[in-house]
């Protein structure tokens, strides 16, 4: 029997696991899709918030804070990509020069570092901000980094210290026996914790009414190619409204920059098309950037925040079900808030259920090859030891077939051509995989020992090799 049993291998799940994974405990995590991070944390604006603005004495204040204060060391750990590039808050009349002030108050209140300047101190600075831009609020705090790379890491990493991962493996029934849970009649579990994002509800419904309603709130974003701070340095928020933290230009840890998100009730759950919301998105961010290089676009996306009547996280176990755990509504902060989550979850709920020990032979994963960030000697040296790393697959970023091939290798390694292009980058670019994909899919073919005529694709339209889809990692 396995020990916990996790539903949902987004953010909070798999740091969740990550966490557990330096114990003996068995872990086991369920995955409906062909990858982790096919959730709101594949599509999200990658922010480590500072802590600025969510509510005092909420659980998305207090997670916020203190996931700001882990990420560095996180990434660190996980050898993955964080940017502490900071934000500018904009306003541009009194009344969002007010709402500043009370965001100014409760800097100050938290001990989140900042600083106010004139509209002119920020353009000295930022030259694309709007010339309206009377006022902003620095924090130099606030991070960046690649959400499915932080996930994939750390289920990495968990994985190779022993959890087990079933991929494109739905839960649709949870029965509660006397002293374990039963899920889809064949897995037995004396824990879950309930990750599943926009439906942790229907999770729980499995088992009793559902304390919460999960909606989705969708966002939608436009990204411009590498512009690499020609256009923009910080994030650049607006002031936040009723709605949210607003429009904001986000570059990213690889030198592009997203324009997003607005925020609409989506017609469905997973209801994840771009459309209108687009048309918002290009009028809005005019109030706080001007000489936008809309003609540098070359993608657009949309996410969904799982959004609970309750407006706040739910995290905590069941009243009515011991053992079943609530990792619910975790909208924006989320992804701040994802390894203070699993700090409190692992170590005040999970962990004092149980007898365990931390292992001492730990093993740390690796980071992806980024040749990038390599030398010419460093990278003649790995063409020498191995040539794939000399040709180039996909023109636009620059990735060789040996980094492709390492990220299929890997434990929690790629299956689809989306999981190769989130891990490393093949399809990012200018040419959005026009080029390299059929050259990805024959790589990934021989990787898995399929024919290349024998593809699927999974439930998101990402090209799949039958038989592995169906495999355990
Ligand atoms: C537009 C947008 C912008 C955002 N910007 C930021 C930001 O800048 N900073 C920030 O801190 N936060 C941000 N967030 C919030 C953040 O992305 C989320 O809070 C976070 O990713 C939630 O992670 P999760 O693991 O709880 O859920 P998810 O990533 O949604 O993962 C849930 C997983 O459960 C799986 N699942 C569901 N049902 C089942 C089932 N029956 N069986 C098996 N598996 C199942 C799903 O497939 C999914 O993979 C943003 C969100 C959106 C949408």
């Amino acid at each position: 029997m396995t020990d916990i049993t996790i539903i949902g291998a987004g953010i909070c799940g798999s740091l969740i696991a990550h966490r557990l994974s330096k114990t003996d405990l068995r872990v086991l995590v369920l995955e409906k899709e062909s990858d982790v991070a096919e959730g709101a944390t594949g599509a999200n604006s990658a922010m480590v918030h500072s802590g600025h603005d969510p509510k005092p004495g909420t659980l998305k204040c207090r997670y916020n804070l203190r996931g700001n204060e882990l990420y560095p060391d996180l990434c660190k750990e996980l050898q993955t990509a964080y940017v502490p590039i900071g934000a500018f808050v904009a306003a541009g009349s009194p009344e969002e020069e007010t709402v500043l002030d009370k965001l100014i108050a409760q800097c100050e209140e938290r001990r989140v570092p900042y600083e106010v300047l004139s509209g002119e101190q920020a353009r000295e600075l930022e030259p694309n901000l709007a010339d309206r831009i009377s006022k902003v609020l620095s924090l130099p705090s606030t991070g960046i980094v690649t959400p499915f790379e932080v996930t994939i890491a750390a289920m990495e990493e968990a994985m190779l210290n022993g959890v087990e991962l079933k991929l494109n493996y739905e839960v649709k029934k949870i029965e509660r026996r006397d002293d374990h849970f039963l899920i889809n009649d064949e897995i037995e579990t004396k824990l879950i914790v309930n990750c599943a994002g926009a439906h942790c509800d229907d999770i729980t419904e499995m088992l009793r009414e559902s304390p919460y309603h999960v909606e989705t709130r969708k966002g939608e974003y436009f990204v411009l190619d590498h512009l690499n701070g020609s256009f923009v340095k910080h994030v650049i928020y607006p002031v936040p409204s009723a709605k949210g933290k607003g429009v904001l230009a986000v570059p990213t840890v690889h030198g592009n920059v997203m324009l997003g998100p607005n925020s609409d009730f989506a017609a469905n759950r997973d209801d994840d098309a771009t459309g209108d919301g687009l048309d918002f998105v290009r009028s809005e961010i005019s109030s706080t950037m001007k000489n936008i290089p809309f003609n540098r676009m070359i993608h657009t996306f949309a996410g969904l925040r799982p959004h609970i009547d309750l407006n706040d996280f739910y995290i905590r176990e069941d009243e009515q079900i011991p053992d079943f755990i609530h990792v619910a509504g975790i909208e924006s902060p989320g992804l701040t808030g994802a390894p203070a989550i699993a700090e409190d979850v692992c170590d005040n709920i999970i962990l004092p259920k149980f007898e365990y020990h931390r292992k001492e032979d730990y093993i740390r994963r690796k980071a992806f090859i980024n040749m990038e960030k390599m030398s010419e000697e460093q990278i003649n040296e790995l063409i020498r030891k191995d040539p794939s790393f000399g040709r180039i697959v996909c023109r636009c970023e620059k990735i060789s077939e040996g980094q492709i091939r390492d990220v299929i290798r890997r434990k929690c390694g790629a299956r689809t051509i989306k999981g190769v292009k989130m891990r490393c980058r093949p399809g990012m670019g200018r040419c959005q995989g026009g080029f390299c994909e059929p050259e990805v899919l024959k790589i990934l073919a021989e990787e898995l020992h399929e024919d290349v005529r024998d593809i699927e694709l999974d439930r998101k339209g990402s090209a799949v090799l039958i038989s592995n889809a169906k495999e355990e990692l």
